[in-house]
């Protein structure tokens, strides 16, 4: 990090000395356990017994050797282990971090000698915790650790790596800098009530306020709705008739064959659902069961459970069967998805030739991507309108840049409220204790 933080916090370090499990679950190659706080390196030198007896465990090295039971020297693991000095490590206190065999049993054991040798173990989230606390990160770049971790695409770890390098924080900076230079300049103008010159020219501050904080912060609190969407991602249903090709569908966007694909109307009950990556959107891909009304019983569940998820979902995906006329089903099933954002999606169009069907039935629909979910035709298109669709063809979901989560929002938010009111105070000629409060805010 080369740039300075002056609002980091620093609260007085913990004493206590943390230790747990840092590789997942499971068997593996290797296994991490890693040990924060300053008896790190003397609970390592009492359980580790290096090959070369006599080091010195410099930082930043790593040392053979085996972990042993003091009590009687029974050897539990052949590990590499390396000691790192505070300050340079992840949670700027000191670090071991002990490399075992990846089994979940090792990992254990390995752990409860540590505990038993004076560490407390760790709670969810406590190393970065001690990073945030301790200054090495500032809140959004721990919360950009958390991202980087449940990201489910490519796109959404390089948004959580910029958020971790300080994208965010190189973003709102320079407006609670400027924040700052104009609430110094309001204080001294009530500090020093008397001068004869007016210290703040309103009209100045006013084109600053506008300028720096309401442009700035207004772009931030529409980027958070591209955070929402990168992190969270979006769902979309996929609604249609029986046998308008829904599974086929869902089958040549995924490109093999997950859902049961059949001949017979009506015949795949349930919902089936997929995550797949939509430039860089990850997008849960809901095929439903058809909905109708004159439904048989045992479609009922199926089909309650088809219209629950079109109210959940963000974009359903109306699909239409290209071989035959818009049909009385086709209507009544788009007035009941109509309140929700539909794509539709005109389906069989390789044996449909010229006889396109006349949409002019659905009133309002818009234009329908013509895709052949059987000949795998016009997918890539129908990825593009999705997107589209789900980014409202904004372009500023091309660009690199920061994505603000629901906290960042919510603060953001809060900020473009005082700037509001500032606004007002000054055109209606308040005070500038008033103002100077608003500032600080
Ligand atoms: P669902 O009931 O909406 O899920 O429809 P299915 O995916 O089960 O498809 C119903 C029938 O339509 C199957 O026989 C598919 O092979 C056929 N089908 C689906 N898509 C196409 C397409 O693009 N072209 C043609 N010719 N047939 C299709």
């Amino acid at each position: 990090n080369h740039f300075v933080r002056e609002d980091r916090v620093h609260l007085p370090t913990s004493d206590t000395t943390i230790a747990a499990i840092s590789t997942p679950p499971g068997a593996g190659g290797i296994g991490i356990i890693r040990i924060s706080g300053r008896q790190s390196l003397s609970i390592l030198q009492k359980l580790f017994k290096p090959k070369d007896s006599g080091c010195s465990f410099a930082s930043h090295r790593l040392y053979y050797g085996h972990i042993h039971r003091p009590e009687d020297g029974k050897i539990l693991d052949e590990v590499l282990a390396v000691y790192m000095a505070a300050p340079h490590t992840y949670t700027r206190e000191d670090v071991v971090e002990i490399h075992c065999h990846g089994s979940f049993l090792v990992l254990d054991t390995v752990l409860e000698l540590l505990l038993a040798n004076g560490a407390t173990l760790a709670g969810p989230g406590e190393f970065t915790k001690r990073a945030f606390l301790n200054g090495r990160l500032d809140l959004t770049q721990a919360e950009a650790v958390i991202d980087i971790l449940a990201a489910k695409t490519r796109k959404g770890i390089d948004l959580a790596q910029e958020q971790l390098s300080g994208g965010l924080y190189r973003q709102i900076d320079p407006i609670r800098q400027s924040l700052v230079r104009m609430r110094a300049l309001v204080e001294v103008a009530i500090d020093f009530p008397d001068e004869d010159v007016e210290i703040v020219d309103r009209q100045l501050l006013t084109e600053q306020l506008l300028m720096e904080c309401g442009g700035p912060l207004k772009r931030l609190v529409s980027n958070a709705d591209r955070g929402r969407v990168y992190r969270e991602g979006v769902a979309i249903v996929i609604a249609g008739l029986p046998n308008v090709g829904k599974s086929s569908l869902l089958n040549a966007i995924l490109q093999e064959d997950r859902a049961l694909v059949t001949a017979i109307p009506g015949t795949t009950r349930d919902s089936i659902e997929e995550i797949i990556d939509i430039f860089g959107i990850p997008v849960r891909i809901i095929d439903t069961a058809g909905i109708r009304d004159n439904a048989c019983e045992v479609e009922v569940l199926g089909i309650q459970r088809a219209r629950d998820l079109i109210n959940k979902a963000d974009l359903v995906v109306l699909l239409l069967d290209g071989s035959r006329p818009v049909s009385a089903g086709d209507i009544q099933l788009y007035e009941q998805i109509r309140h929700k954002p539909v794509l539709p999606v005109l389906n069989k169009i390789d044996i449909c030739g010229k006889n396109i069907p006349d949409l002019s039935s659905l009133s309002g629909i818009g234009h329908c991507v013509p895709i052949s979910a059987k000949k795998q035709s016009g997918i890539e298109e129908l990825k593009k309108a999705l997107f589209a669709a789900i980014t409202s063809g904004s372009e500023q979901w091309e660009e690199g840049g920061c994505a603000p989560n629901f906290r960042h929002k919510q603060a953001l938010l809060a900020a473009l409220d005082s700037y509001e009111r500032i606004l007002v105070s000054l055109q209606v000629g308040l005070t500038n204790d008033l103002i100077a409060i608003d500032l600080q805010e």
